[in-house]
């Protein structure tokens, strides 16, 4: 492990809440709050519970005291390895807003999921986040997920009264353009009316596999900026392996519109985000290399923190080095972290369970990873024959 990095400054707890696609509520998507005795649910505790609470009284207190609380390991694992972490990010996107902030302007920032409904089954996801996920789940794990209406008109006024202030808003999925429609658009037409749309940018996750509709661009027309973040986890038969079932075709497609809808529209801005994962981490250098060539800006790359088998550093040592060795031939500076991380991170003890589960997923997809990786494959069979 590298150096222990002393909690500086993180004013999230303070500034934003988010709220997860079955409901959940924390302080932001990377914060871990199944690490403390009690997690909050919009659907059963009001915003206000929520800030009341210990958990996030003690949270704040180790903040200011520069201790690292337990819920943020993944900020604090990712600067260990010089990964710049959502922390460090969002403190350069916010500084100004940061340095003059005070408690009573409330939540600034917000992340609300409108529920999980998803045209995809990412293999990196799970049906808590996208509502496709929930029969293969119960057919191999014998377990449902059943979607729930986060959102209701109740909640809704209450999250909103906190956050009279606000300057941003992400929305993730499920698939945003899919997930509680008309509630979204709902709220963005009260901020028009109310004349705040103006001061407040949008950030989306999409999959990119459903293109947005006029309304859609109509609505942000008024908004300060609109980032649009393309969730792209590889290129071809890879993408459509880990982004199952959706097309490659279409994505393409899609992307083109949304390039070119960014080169008339002053306000949009497209962003890339790429889940590194088990998977793709050979391939790491492959996608940067694409991204370029099809005019999109360079990817922003998230572990995968959760399901612990996907880990990119799940590898056993042997087929870990040839990794390194794979990503050190790239032209893309952005691979010195991530071979820091494969250095300083073991997870092998989930490979098994990788192995394990990449097989059952396959049978049920009727799908062969070794012919979509085979470069990853022939590493994988070398260790096996090694040991
Ligand atoms: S340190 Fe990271 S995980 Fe913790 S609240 Fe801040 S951004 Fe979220
Ligand atoms: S598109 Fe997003 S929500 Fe849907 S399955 Fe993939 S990662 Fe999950």
């Amino acid at each position: 492990m590298g150096g222990v990095v002393k909690m500086t400054r993180c004013l999230i707890p303070w500034t934003n809440i988010d709220i997860a696609p079955l409901g959940k509520i924390s302080p932001c998507c990377k914060f871990e709050s199944n690490s403390y005795n009690k997690e909050f649910n919009i659907v059963d505790n009001t915003v206000d519970d929520y800030l009341q609470s210990d958990m996030l009284k003690n949270v704040k207190e180790e903040m200011l005291n520069g201790e690292w609380p337990k819920g943020c390991e993944r900020c604090k694992i990712e600067e260990e390895n010089n990964i710049k972490s959502k922390r460090q990010l969002d403190y350069i996107r916010w500084k100004d807003e940061y340095e003059n902030y005070n408690e009573s302007k409330g939540f600034i920032t917000a992340s609300i999921a409108f529920g999980n409904t998803c045209n995809l089954k990412c293999i990196t996801c799970g049906p808590s986040a996208s509502s496709r996920w929930r029969k293969e789940h119960l057919d191999l794990y014998g377990i449902d997920v059943p979607p729930v209406e986060t959102l209701v008109d109740e909640n809704i006024k209450n999250l909103y009264e906190h956050m009279p202030n606000i300057i941003h808003l992400d929305i993730p999925g499920g698939e945003p353009f899919l997930s509680e429609v008309e509630k979204q658009k709902k709220l963005l037409k009260t901020y028009i009316d109310n004349n705040q749309s103006k001061n407040i940018s949008i950030h989306y996750t999409t999959n990119a596999q459903v293109f947005p509709n006029d309304e859609w661009w109509d609505l942000w027309s008024h908004f300060k900026e609109i980032d649009m973040q393309l969730s792209i986890d590889g290129t071809g038969d890879r993408y459509e392996y880990i982004r199952y079932p959706a097309k490659w075709s279409l994505l393409c497609e899609n992307v083109k519109k949304f390039v070119s809808r960014e080169k008339v529209l002053d306000n949009v801005r497209l962003s890339v985000s790429h889940t590194v994962s088990a998977y793709n981490i050979y391939y790491l250098s492959d996608f940067f290399d694409w991204c370029g060539q099809i005019g999109l800006p360079t990817p922003w790359c998230g572990r995968v923190h959760t399901p612990l088998h996907m880990r990119p550093s799940i590898f056993p040592n042997s087929i870990k080095r040839k990794i390194i060795d794979h990503l050190q031939t790239s032209k893309h500076k952005e691979m010195i972290s991530w071979i820091s991380l494969l250095k300083n991170s073991d997870d092998s003890q989930y490979y098994k369970v990788f192995c394990d589960m990449r097989d059952k997923h396959d049978l049920y997809r009727n799908l062969d990873y070794k012919k979509i990786f085979p470069e990853l494959s022939r590493l994988i069979n070398e260790q096996d024959k090694e040991h």
